[in-house]
């Protein structure tokens, strides 16, 4: 039990990255929707596309849920963790 207690704990205490492919979103807002600490949100301006896309403007704030990446329609979020050493996991 003591040792599930630890991994879970590490899991929260982790850090993301959230990238979010401006060539890929249309600005839909659906990942407003779905990111609990309001990571996202959504460009004053205008992408070369012609739409305001999204923005991920508190990385820090994110858990590592997925539910953003799962739920973007065009696919265009990916969310990696950092490892301890500083790189990607
Ligand atoms: S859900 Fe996807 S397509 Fe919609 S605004 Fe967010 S990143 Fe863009
Ligand atoms: S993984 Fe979860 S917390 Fe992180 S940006 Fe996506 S929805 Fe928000």
């Amino acid at each position: 039990m003591d040792t599930m207690v630890t991994e879970k704990t590490e899991k929260w205490n982790r850090r993301y990255r959230v990238h979010v492919d401006h060539r890929l979103c249309d600005g839909c807002g659906v990942c407003l929707c779905y990111c609990k600490p309001s990571v996202f949100r959504i460009s004053p301006e205008l992408s070369g596309r012609g739409i305001f896309p999204a923005v991920p403007e508190a990385p820090q704030s994110c858990t590592g849920c997925g539910l953003c990446e799962l739920g973007c329609p065009q696919l265009a979020i990916a969310v990696v963790a950092d490892d301890p050493e500083g790189g990607a996991a």
